[in-house]
């Protein structure tokens, strides 16, 4: 009830405008956004690899209609990702985009477009993009861009979201020959028609999904904080006989770092999901939705500001 009030809540626009500009916010949405700045994003990434983590970054700002926003959003990417090249920080951090944030709802061939002038400059920086995986309806058009991209770009990331009742037939169709997915639950609202609701449900969906991709021939991204899955995860590595560099765990910045670097200790591979940037309202909603204590936590700062 409270998760699906504080999605609902992240599609609201007038709340957004007085949290994003609000100073009070600061020290909780830090937790989860690694600063505003390409900068910002560089130093953290210099440091999370610097301790053997991988890196994939967000540069925030997503769900737009807003033409000149669009092309902002893609001139920030090339930039970031020619920052990544000269730094050579390439070879450890990739980039993930939200193609609502490169056009997706003022056309499929827009979103394309854009999406391979970041995808061209990733390759210049010797990295890869990850396409995220948003609101249901926007499932397939999706996937078939990411389909389009791997005809030029096959090391194209795609994203699988556990909850969808369709998530294990889309796994069994990406499992193939270098083909990089990402499995995790999914953080938005879907209704019962799409997806499973119920928590038991959505994760016996990760664990078949996760049976698939480890199976396959693919590169799995293993993206959850959950322990259970977690081990389950390994032990499927082990039993489809995968070497550490054939898939990965994936987390986000601020969410179990102890784990990620323990994970990391022990020769496994791990990137972490750094977002930054001023427009965080929707991905921290997100953050607070998964995890009822966030809400206190930010009440708090709320209160005692
Ligand atoms: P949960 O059962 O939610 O959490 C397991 C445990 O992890 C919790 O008990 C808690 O200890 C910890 N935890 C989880 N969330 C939080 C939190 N917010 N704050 C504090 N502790 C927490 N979703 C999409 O829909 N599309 C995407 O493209 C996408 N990309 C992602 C990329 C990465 C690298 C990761 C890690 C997640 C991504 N997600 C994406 C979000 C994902 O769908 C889930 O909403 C999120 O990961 C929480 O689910 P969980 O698997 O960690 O399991």
């Amino acid at each position: 009830m409270l998760r699906q009030a504080l999605l609902f809540a992240s599609r609201k626009g007038g709340a957004r405008r007085i949290l994003e500009t609000a100073p009070f916010t600061g020290d909780v949405v830090r937790r989860f956004v690694a600063g505003e700045t390409i900068e910002d994003a560089a130093r953290v990434t210099g440091d999370l690899t610097a301790e053997g983590l991988l890196v994939t970054l967000d540069a925030l700002g997503e769900d737009t209609e807003d033409g000149g926003r669009v092309e902002a959003n893609v001139d920030h990417y090339v930039a970031l990702l020619e920052r990544l090249g000269e730094s050579g920080l390439g070879t450890r951090a990739e980039v993930s985009v939200k193609l609502s944030a490169i056009g997706l709802s003022l056309g499929e061939e827009l979103a394309l477009e854009n999406a391979r002038r970041i995808c061209g400059a990733a390759r210049s920086a010797s990295t890869t993009v990850t396409l995220d995986m948003e609101e249901h309806t926007a499932v397939d058009a999706t996937l078939r861009i990411v389909h389009e991209l791997r005809r030029d770009f096959p090391d194209v990331g795609a994203v699988i979201q556990a909850y969808l009742r369709r998530a294990e037939e889309h796994c069994a169709e990406l499992a193939y020959e270098g083909s990089r997915v990402r499995l995790c639950k999914g953080a938005y609202a879907a209704p019962d028609a799409v997806a499973f609701t119920d928590k038991e449900e959505i994760d016996k969906s990760y664990v078949r999904c996760m049976k698939v991709l480890m199976a396959g021939k693919g590169y799995p991204m293993i993206a959850t904080h959950d322990a259970r899955l977690i081990d389950i995860g390994g032990a499927l590595a082990v039993l489809n006989e995968r070497d550490a560099d054939t898939f990965e765990y994936q987390m986000l910045y601020g969410i179990r770092s102890a784990e990620q670097r323990r994970l990391a200790g022990k020769g496994a591979q791990v990137r972490v999901y750094v977002a930054y940037g001023s427009e965080w309202y929707e991905y921290f909603m997100r953050r607070l939705a998964e995890r009822p204590s966030n809400l206190k936590l930010f009440a708090r700062s709320l209160v005692h500001r």
